[in-house]
């Protein structure tokens, strides 16, 4: 790991030196990495239109010689950037669903309450572009007090999802205040928060923020790692503190190409998770984000990444693939149930094998299920599958 010489230790284990040490310019970044003119050149060209900065923490992880390292791709600004005809500043339309500026609001029982725009580290192919990291500045107090009266006064939500940027950005007295005003909104039954400094700065998850965040259950708590190389044991160590304070850990994932778009990759990925008890949740599909035509990946290749899974490893270290729109998540998942053969479903294995199932024609099928006429599928299968 090529941490440069000269850093005590206890600066490197603080959250806030790392912040202030942040990565910005080409100068610092080569601390870390070897650049060659041409990449050189494109970090200036791209940065220029988005902003970029890299924890030393997280830069440390990167290969010194390779810049297709994956940690890179994720990280490190490249002229790519700009040449992206299909992206969009706001592909999910969030604005529109935003009744006051921090919340968004798509489903009915639950909202995602965007209190701050800035993160320790900021991933090239952010969803949230037309926001995060535009002026580096947590919101102003008065609106996330908006925020918080749009949900004391919407009874339906149960379920906040606190996002950003990066929440665990704010203090932990700031963090402290904001969930206990949301904690004493009857109505809201979970908070859950979603944040990366785990992977990218884990030195953030000190015992006092977990103690913060333990007088405020339940919590959940969703983080963000997209390559078994980020695994570390300050990840490890950073999960199993929160864990221990009660927090129940999920992941999510970004496929993107040439970091995880491999179905070994994302294997090594869950089970590297599953060892360190962090729950795979989802595996998006990379947003039409202006700036990331060279990180997207087709549908196909994540249905194939996901198959690869099923079956492969534990139930549980599967996560959902999901293509967000600006209506809600859409779970794509490989087709396994091909249809009905009279009163049977035909369904697939996970290795491939065709199963019959016997199933009463009196049911009615849910809307949108695809009664094939299956027959064509008549014919002798494996043994232990029934013809
Ligand atoms: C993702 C998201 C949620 C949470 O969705 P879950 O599937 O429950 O994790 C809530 N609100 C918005 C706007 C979201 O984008």
């Amino acid at each position: 790991m090529p941490r440069p010489p000269r850093i005590p230790d206890r600066d490197w284990e603080d959250w806030r030196w790392q912040l202030r040490n942040r990565i910005t310019s080409v100068g610092d970044l080569e601390r870390y990495v070897d650049l060659s003119e041409g990449v050189r050149a494109g970090i200036q060209a791209a940065s220029s239109q988005y902003r970029w900065a890299i924890t030393p923490y997280y830069a440390a992880l990167m290969d010194r010689d390779d810049p297709d390292c994956p940690l890179r791709r994720q990280q490190v600004p490249s002229a790519q950037e700009l040449a992206d005809d299909l992206g969009a500043e706001d592909p999910l339309l969030e604005r529109d669903h935003s009744p006051v500026d921090a919340i968004v609001h798509v489903y009915p029982d639950r909202v995602a309450f965007k209190i701050t725009n800035v993160c320790p580290t900021y991933c090239r192919y952010c969803f949230r572009e037309y926001f995060v990291g535009n002026t580096g500045q947590h919101h102003t107090r008065a609106k996330v007090q908006a925020g918080i009266d749009y949900i004391a006064r919407t009874p339906a939500i149960r379920d906040v999802l606190v996002t950003g940027g990066d929440p665990l950005l704010f203090s932990d007295e700031r963090l402290d205040d904001l969930l206990g005003r949301l904690r004493a909104i009857e109505h809201v039954q979970i908070i859950r928060t979603g944040s990366r400094t785990p992977c990218t700065l884990p030195q953030r998850i000190t015992p006092e923020l977990c103690e913060v965040l333990s007088r405020h259950h339940p919590i959940w708590l969703n983080t963000h790692f997209n390559h078994p190389d980020e695994i570390t044991p300050e990840a490890a160590s950073a999960c199993d503190r929160l864990l221990r304070a009660g927090v129940p850990l999920g992941n999510q994932t970004v496929l993107l190409k040439g970091v995880n778009d491999d179905p070994q990759v994302m294997l090594e990925l869950v089970h590297r998770l599953l060892a360190i008890r962090v729950r795979p949740y989802y595996i998006f599909q990379c947003q039409l984000v202006a700036g990331t035509a060279h990180l997207r990946t087709s549908i196909e290749s994540g249905l194939a990444i996901v198959q690869a899974l099923r079956g492969h490893t534990t139930g549980f270290g599967v996560p959902t693939y999901v293509l967000d729109t600006p209506y809600g998540k859409v779970p794509l998942a490989p087709q396994y149930l091909l249809g009905r053969s009279g009163d049977e479903v035909v369904v697939r294995t996970w290795d491939g094998r065709i199963w019959r199932e016997p199933n009463p024609l009196d049911s009615s099928p849910p809307a949108g299920m695809a009664l094939a006429d299956l027959d064509a599928l008549r014919q002798p299968t494996d043994s232990g599958c029934r013809a």
